[in-house]
């Protein structure tokens, strides 16, 4: 048990590490030719976005959006039935993720925010690329293991196990070659590289394999110590006040050490609240640790708050602007899940033409 559980702890670090090296050589290609790049991604609407989504993965769609390149966001509703019975105030969810991408920079001109249910195509892309992996590969995927283990299910859903599989046709409908992720993301990513290969091999080449790109904070801890996460009551929200900000940064877990050092693995804790200042702040984490240092954890939580609330501000302020015109914000959906459409249908057509035109 002991040695199987190095194993796969080893096995995810070579993942994260190397995924690393592959996004130093990808920023490259986006600065020299980001025309050659089609950016796919998305969240779950299971609760409204935090810190993790912003410095993981919506800063980067902003930034590439902002080079020319075209977007795709899905806010993927089905999968919130992974780990639970029912998509508990989805509508709300959905209408707070939406304000959260405008207020961060997202824009609709030129990048395409759709719903996975709006667009049934995807689902029956989904099909072949089921033939195309085993439950052994299925099996073995650490993330979709992770999330079992946080589940609000007794037992595990084929929906649960087989919606890397749905990611896959989430990303390779607009062929999506770059995707903007976290690093819990990485074992799924391969899922789709398999699935986009083998399709290739079998039937000619239709997708790219695509790459993930990670940011400089591919695994943001929450207030308790463990990744950062809508379900997991740990995280804070982008759209929280700076009242309820201050509140979750106080409750932050620490540890007994009262020095302020930077040292993500021995003391992750601490570590992750310097690197979220230092994110805010867009300095280095260990010069923000220096200059706390004796002051412990007292003014390390004044730092990350003051930080964190002055990063937001102009951020929750446009939210609260674009909250003023729902109907703007639906229309945003609306639009989006029509050119999804599609672009879904057009990909069904060619899929279907290359396996023989009858399935
Ligand atoms: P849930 O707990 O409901 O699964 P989540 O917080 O994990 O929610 P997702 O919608 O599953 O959010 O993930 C959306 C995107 O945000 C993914 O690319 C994921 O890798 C990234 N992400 C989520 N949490 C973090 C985090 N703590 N640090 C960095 N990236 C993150
Ligand atoms: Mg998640």
């Amino acid at each position: 048990m002991t040695t199987t559980a190095t194993a796969a702890t080893a096995d995810t670090v070579d993942v994260a590490a190397s995924a690393r090296r592959r996004s130093v050589e990808l920023e490259q290609q986006i600065q020299q030719n980001p025309g050659r790049f089609r950016v796919m991604t998305g969240d779950r609407p299971t609760g409204p976005l935090h810190l993790g989504h912003y410095f993981g993965t919506l800063h980067n769609r902003v930034r590439l959006q902002d080079l020319g390149m075209d977007v795709f966001v899905i806010i993927a509703d089905y999968q919130v039935l992974t780990d639970r019975d029912v998509a508990d105030r989805l509508i709300e969810h959905m209408e707070g993720m939406l304000l959260d991408y405008l207020a961060i920079g997202i824009d609709p001109a030129r990048s395409t925010v759709f719903n996975h249910s709006a667009v049934p195509a995807l689902n029956q892309l989904m099909l072949p690329f089921l033939s195309l992996v085993s439950v052994a590969e299925l099996n073995r995927n650490p993330t979709v293991k992770d999330e079992i283990a946080h589940s609000r299910q007794s037992a595990v859903s084929g929906l649960m196990f087989t919606y890397p599989v749905h990611q896959a046709a989430d990303i390779l409908f607009c062929k999506g070659n770059l995707v903007p992720v976290g690093q819990d993301q990485l074992p799924h990513l391969e899922v789709t590289r398999t699935v986009a290969r083998r399709f290739n091999e079998r039937y000619g080449a239709v997708f790219p394999e695509p790459d993930a790109l990670l940011s400089a904070a591919p695994l943001l801890l929450g207030t308790d110590g463990t990744k950062m996460s809508k379900s997991r009551g740990n995280s804070i929200a982008l759209g929280a006040t700076a009242d309820e900000t201050a509140r979750l940064i106080k409750g932050a877990k620490t540890d007994a050490e009262r020095y302020i050092t930077y040292d993500p693995e021995n003391r992750p804790g601490v570590s992750s609240l310097v690197l979220l200042a230092a994110l805010c702040m867009d300095r280095d984490p260990h010069a923000v640790a220096e200059e706390i240092g004796g002051g412990g954890a007292t003014a390390l939580k004044r730092t990350v708050t003051e930080a964190v609330n002055s990063r937001m501000a102009p951020i929750r302020a446009r939210r609260a602007e674009y909250a003023r015109d729902m109907g703007y914000v639906r229309s945003v959906l609306r639009a989006g899940n029509e050119r999804a459409n599609e672009i879904a249908a057009a990909t069904l057509d060619e899929v279907r033409g290359v396996m023989g035109g009858g399935i």
